[in-house]
């Protein structure tokens, strides 16, 4: 097959310039992440420094030998600064700005324009060193990207072992040689090696910055701002999760729904601030109660609720009231102005079934509020009716 070497060089420039518009384009409409600002760059500044190759013929030694080449080690540390601060650090000027330095500062060295070796092993070398910083920003970091980072570190490593290759094997095949049939083959995959790098990095790490963001939004999504825990959508889809689970293994579930008691009264004598305080420190004590695999969630405006996994109702009762005392005995304000009633339920008696033992919980709770705040209220079910059932009229026990 023959192969155009000016053809590869047009069809490069316009490959890397137009993903190095699209991925700008990306970044100024996504979620700003600096990570596609730098690849873009990146992918202009690889396309700038092919168009500058391709004048070899025509432009002077400077912009042909030196000029070209300190754009594309530009282009090659940007790629780096690109993965760096995809895992979360700063860009590093110096060591940006070092491999173009180099290259210009050896330029006034007498012999550098003769000796066409030299310059391919001492080029591809730098660049294998700006690859390797790319993938080893990747994989140092790997345990905190929150993305599949495999197919990047896989494309970073094969175009740097391309180049650590080319600094052993390539002892310098001018593009003048290329040009006029001799050794075409090489520059060709050269060329289209670059041009399978740019389009696979910068798909990848749109991937990766775009599963990044949707992960963020997501978190944002189920949190509650304010006390940091679950919200009402988070609380009822783990809370599902957890039912199922347990509905499978056969183990029992508790659902405890927590109401701090006044608070009404408590913002209007202490303002909104402290009782935001006090929705804080309830959530920190609710969940310094239970265990990891149980589900906490601020499901209403002082309103909380804790799915016990493997709990019945006696087990529930008794973390309940530690969270009962817990938040009574904070210092935050005087005693006897903190308190919640909580109602609970299990699955023996609602099943595993989370509407249902939300409503049964409700009745609990509202019972605990009855009887004068404060308390714990185990649902019971209602006796059936009988001729002198005083258990009818008064359907929960109080565990406190
Ligand atoms: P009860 O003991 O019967 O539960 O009385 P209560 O005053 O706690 O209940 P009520 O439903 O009357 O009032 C709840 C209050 O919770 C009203 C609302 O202003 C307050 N509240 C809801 N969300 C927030 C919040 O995010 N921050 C603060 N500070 N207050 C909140
Ligand atoms: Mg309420
Ligand atoms: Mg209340």
């Amino acid at each position: 097959m023959l192969l155009s070497i000016p053809t590869l060089l047009l069809v490069a420039i316009f490959i890397l310039g137009l993903m190095g518009l699209l991925t700008l384009h990306a970044w100024s409409r996504g979620a700003r992440d600096q990570t596609l600002g730098h690849l873009g760059s990146m992918l202009l500044l690889a396309a700038l420094g092919v168009a500058l190759v391709s004048m070899r013929a025509m432009a002077p030694a400077f912009v042909a030998l030196v000029l070209s080449n300190i754009v594309l080690l530009l282009s090659a540390a940007m790629n780096w600064t690109a993965m760096r601060v995809f895992a979360g650090r700063a860009p590093h000027l110096p060591g940006i700005f070092a491999g173009a330095l180099f290259w210009l500062l050896w330029s006034f060295i007498p012999g550098f324009y003769d000796d066409l070796g030299v310059r391919v092993t001492v080029y591809s070398l730098l660049a294998t060193g700006y690859g390797a910083l790319s993938a080893f920003e990747l994989w140092r970091n790997r345990q905190h990207l929150e993305a599949a980072y495999l197919p990047a570190l896989l494309l970073t490593l094969s175009h740097t072992g391309f180049y650590a290759v080319r600094t052993v094997t390539d002892h310098g095949v001018s593009l003048e040689q290329a040009m006029t049939g001799n050794d075409t083959a090489f520059f060709a995959f050269m060329l289209f090696e670059s041009m399978l790098y740019a389009i696979g990095i910068a798909y990848v790490t749109l991937a990766m910055v775009r599963e990044r963001t949707e992960l963020k939004l997501k978190a944002a999504a189920y949190s509650d701002p304010l006390t940091g825990i679950g919200n009402r959508r988070a609380f009822l889809s783990r809370g599902e999760a957890l039912l199922a689970g347990c509905a499978r293994r056969g183990q029992p579930v508790a659902l405890l729904l927590c109401d701090l008691d006044h608070f009404k009264r408590l913002n209007d004598i202490h303002g909104h601030q402290t009782g935001d305080q006090a929705l804080i420190a309830f959530s920190q004590v609710a969940r310094q109660s239970i265990r990891q695999e149980d589900v906490l969630g601020r499901i209403g405006g002082e309103e909380f609720a804790c799915l016990l996994a493997s709990t019945d109702a006696q087990a529930a009762a008794q973390v309940a009231q530690r969270i009962c005392a817990g938040f009574y005995g904070l210092p935050l304000l005087a005693p006897g102005q903190l308190s919640v009633s909580i109602g609970i339920v299990d699955s023996a008696t609602g099943g595993h079934d989370l509407s249902r033992l939300l409503s049964l919980a409700d009745h609990a709770l509202y019972a605990a509020k009855d009887q004068g705040r404060n308390r714990v209220q185990l649902y019971t079910p209602p006796s059936p009716p009988g001729p002198a059932s005083p258990a009818a009229t008064a359907p929960r026990a109080r565990v406190d």
